[in-house]
């Protein structure tokens, strides 16, 4: 028998999650049988923390249940002739440190997966945060050559994605972040414009003297008062990717709104929001591609690791509060 830690939502958020919102928690899993449903057991490696378990605790956890989200594991013992001992996959298995599966819900890395690449980026570029970036500029935004971007959150684990793929699809990239050195960092990996949204004096001359011409397209992590500003520097005919709010996920009020209707008819804009889980079909093409760009160096990868299994909630709270740059994950 092998004795689990999980980490449970004790009480379900309210306003900014705080670490007493948590319980560490420890659970028994049965020995593996022969011939029986549960033929692997997994010992998760990295753990992922993103801004999506704010705003799906409320609409898919009830206070009591495991933490959601995917880890990369290693599986540590197999009944299963498909999967063998050693091997990493990708699971969606919540905040475990080991766990139980029959395989069906576990994704392999792709196959030519260089030794030397670490295997958290599992759980960023080359993940469900990268494949946000790819399906969200080529399908949303349809950017094209020559054309001007503009994403905020940009130094996080889908932003930063985000501009290089603009970069290498021949774009001009501006980006903005909460800090100057992730300013310096969103410069070193090629964005051609970038600035800290919190110290400057006014958003909208920011945006203005990033690019005076305006924005094509507008990939937006944010929401909030920062769309709000950032809409009316669209471009004619501008293509506005609605990824995610997280200016919003923490509020206890929902923040009264700018209305959108006027920039958007006379600019004629489009304004989608989406759910990478749409492009599940295509998500071996996504891997591929991103995976390939890592390998060449064209795409650049950093990751906030925070070592320790008892440290997830304050890692996903820091994530919250903007202290990582590129992907945070937690090392078990
Ligand atoms: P990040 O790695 O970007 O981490 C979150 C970042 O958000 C922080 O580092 C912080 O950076 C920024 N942030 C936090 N609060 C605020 C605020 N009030 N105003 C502006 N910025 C803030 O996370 P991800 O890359 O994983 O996710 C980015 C966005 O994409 C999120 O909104 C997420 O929900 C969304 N998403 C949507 C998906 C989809 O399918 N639609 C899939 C994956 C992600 P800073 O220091 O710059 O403030």
């Amino acid at each position: 028998m092998k004795i689990a830690k999980v980490w449970v939502l004790k009480k379900h958020f309210d306003g900014f999650p705080k670490t007493s919102d948590f319980d560490l928690k420890t659970i028994e899993l049965p020995n593996l049988k022969d011939g029986g449903e549960q033929k692997l057991l997994l010992e998760s490696v990295f753990l992922s923390v993103d801004p999506y378990m704010r705003p799906y605790s409320r609409r898919v956890m009830k206070e009591g249940d495991i933490m959601i989200g995917t880890q990369v594991a290693r599986i540590v013992e197999s009944k299963n002739p498909a999967f063998s001992v050693g091997t990493f996959v990708v699971g969606n298995k919540g905040w475990r440190t080991h766990f139980i599966s029959d395989g069906k819900d576990l994704q392999q890395l792709p196959s030519s997966w260089p030794e030397s690449l670490p295997k958290s980026l599992a759980l960023g570029t080359i993940g469900m945060p990268g494949l946000t970036a790819y399906f969200g500029l080529l399908e949303i935004c349809k950017m094209k050559p020559g054309e001007t971007v503009l994403v905020n959150a940009a130094a996080g684990a889908v932003g930063s994605v985000v501009g290089q793929l603009a970069k290498i699809g021949g774009c001009k990239v501006v980006g903005c972040a909460g800090s100057d050195d992730k300013v310096a960092y969103l410069k070193k990996i090629g964005f051609d414009e970038a600035f800290n949204y919190k110290t400057v004096k006014s958003l909208d001359e920011a945006l203005r003297k990033a690019s005076p011409d305006g924005y094509d397209c507008f990939f937006d992590n944010v929401g909030g008062e920062f769309a709000s500003v950032a809409i009316n520097q669209m471009k004619k005919y501008g293509r506005i990717a609605v990824c995610g709010a997280i200016s919003q996920y923490n509020d206890s009020v929902p923040q009264k709104g700018y209305y959108v209707q006027i920039p958007m008819i006379f600019k004629e804009l489009q304004m989608e929001g989406f759910l990478v889980t749409r492009w599940n079909n295509r998500r071996e093409e996504g891997l591929q591609a991103l995976l390939k760009w890592v390998v060449e160096g064209k795409v650049k990868c950093h990751e906030q690791v925070t070592e320790g299994f008892e440290n997830m909630p304050m890692a996903f709270i820091g994530m919250l509060k903007g202290e990582n740059l590129g992907k945070a994950v937690v090392k078990v």
